[in-house]
C-alpha cells in the first residue's frame, strides 16, 4: 500500500520538538493571539520575503479578508481561474462580488495572463491567480496588466509555500498573497490555519483589524470584522515545522524529477516547472483522456491517488448561476476529466515513488 499523503509522518519526524512546544504553548495560558502567534508571523513573513504576515482562521477566510481590506465588494468583479478549487470563487462571492472565471495557460496550469487582458471590464477590480499545485503563477506578466489596468493582484498560495520567481519568494510579490495551513499543505498545522503576506503595512493592520471583530482595543469596534484568528497552538507547531519546510519541498522536487525520468515517453501529460521558477509540488499532477482507468489500476495495485479537482466551480450546484455559460471555460472541463494527481509528499521515499512509476507505466505497457 502506497498512500496519497502520509499526514502523520511531518509529526513523526518532529515528534519530540513539537510535543514541547505544545506543552509550552498549553501551560503558557494564553490562548487566543499573544505572543505565539506573533513569533509565527514574524518568522512566516521572513520567509515568504514580505514585511507582514496576519495569523488567520483558515486559507478562505484569508482570501475574504484580503478582498475586504481592499474593499472589494457588490457590483465589482473580481478575474479568477476556471480550473481552481472552489474556494478562490467562494471568497469573492462571500464579499458580493461577481467572479470571472478565465482559463488557464495548458503547460502551467495557471491563470493565461493573455486571456486575463481579455477578461477586463470596467468593473473588474482585482485579479486572483493561484498558484495551483506549487507552480508560481505568471506574476510578472499579471502584475503588468494589473498596473495597467489599476486592478489589485490578490494571489491564492494555498499551494504554494516556499514556492518562488526567480529569486522572489511566493509571498513577496501582488498587494496581497493568501495562505492555508490546512493539514495536506505544504506547510500544515493540526487544524484549520491560514494567513496574509503583504508590504503593504495599511493592508495589514486592516486585515489584523477584520481578523478580530474588527477591534484593535478591546471592545473598541471600528468595523464589522469577523472572528478569524490563527490559534496559538497552531502557531507553536508550525514554528517548529518552518525551519524544516524547504528542505521538505526539496524531498518532494526529487520525487517529481524521478516521476519525470520514469514517466517520460508514455502517452501522459506530465508537470514540469515553469521556466525561472521554483515549484513547492505540492501535487504532482498528470493529464490522461484515460484518466479513470489509470485511476481504477492504480488503486488495485494499492496506490492512492486524487483528483484536483473533478468539478469546475462553474458546474457546481452552488454555482448553478453560472451552469447555462459553462461551455465557455473548455479547458477546464478537459482538465477535470484528465486530471489525476500521484501521491507526494516529502515522507515518500524515492522506493515508493519508484513502484508508484513502474505501476504508471505498467497501465500503459499492459
Ligand atoms: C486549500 C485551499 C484553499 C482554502 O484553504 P482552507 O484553509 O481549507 O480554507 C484555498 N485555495 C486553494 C487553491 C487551496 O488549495
Amino acid at each position: 500500500m502506497i498512500a496519497f499523503l502520509d499526514l502523520k509522518a511531518p509529526y513523526l519526524e518532529l515528534q519530540a520538538e513539537i510535543d514541547a512546544a505544545v506543552a509550552r504553548q498549553m501551560a503558557s495560558g494564553w490562548y487566543i493571539l499573544g505572543p505565539e502567534v506573533e513569533a509565527f508571523e514574524a518568522e512566516f513573513a521572513a520567509f515568504a520575503g514580505a514585511a507582514h504576515c496576519v495569523g488567520l482562521g483558515n486559507g478562505l477566510d484569508a482570501l475574504v479578508l484580503a478582498l475586504r481590506a481592499l474593499d472589494i465588494g457588490p457590483g465589482d468583479e473580481v478575474i479568477v481561474p476556471s480550473n481552481t478549487y472552489i474556494a478562490t470563487w467562494l471568497a469573492v462571492s462571500q464579499v458580493g462580488a461577481t467572479p470571472v472565471p478565465v482559463e488557464p495557460d495548458p503547460a502551467t496550469h495557471c491563470l493565461d495572463a493573455q486571456r486575463v487582458a481579455e477578461a477586463i471590464t470596467p468593473r473588474t477590480r482585482a485579479v486572483m491567480p493561484v498558484h495551483l499545485y506549487g507552480q508560481p503563477a505568471d506574476i510578472d506578466a499579471l502584475t503588468a496588466l494589473c498596473q495597467r489596468h489599476g486592478l489589485r493582484l490578490v494571489e491564492d498560495a494555498a499551494q504554494a509555500h516556499g514556492a518562488a520567481l526567480g529569486t522572489r519568494q511566493v509571498g513577496s510579490t501582488g498587494d496581497i498573497v493568501c495562505w492555508s495551513f490546512y493539514p495536506g499543505k505544504n506547510l500544515g498545522a493540526f487544524g484549520d490555519g491560514g494567513a496574509i503576506t503583504t508590504q503593504d503595512a495599511g493592508l495589514a493592520r486592516r486585515v489584523a483589524l477584520l481578523r478580530n471583530y474588527g477591534s484593535a482595543v478591546k471592545y473598541v469596534n471600528i468595523e464589522k470584522g469577523a472572528n478569524s484568528r490563527l490559534d496559538p497552538i497552531h502557531a507553536a507547531v508550525m514554528r517548529v515545522k518552518l525551519p524544516h519546510l524547504l528542505a521538505w519541498n526539496q524531498r518532494r522536487a526529487a520525487i517529481a524529477e524521478l516521476y519525470q525520468q520514469r514517466l517520460q515517453g508514455l502517452p501522459l501529460g506530465l508537470p514540469a516547472a515553469a521556466p525561472g521558477t521554483t515549484h513547492a509540488w505540492h501535487l504532482y499532477v498528470v493529464t490522461t483522456p484515460q484518466r479513470d482507468a489509470l485511476q481504477a489500476h492504480l488503486t488495485a495495485a494499492g496506490i492512492g491517488t486524487l483528483i484536483h479537482y473533478p468539478i469546475p466551480p462553474f458546474r457546481q450546484d452552488a454555482y448553478r448561476e453560472f451552469a447555462d455559460r459553462a461551455p465557455q471555460w473548455p479547458l477546464a472541463d478537459r482538465l477535470a476529466r484528465e486530471v489525476l494527481s500521484l501521491p507526494m509528499g516529502p515522507h515518500l521515499g524515492l522506493a515508493q515513488a519508484a513502484a508508484v512509476a513502474d505501476a504508471v507505466a505498467g497501465f500503459f505497457h499492459d
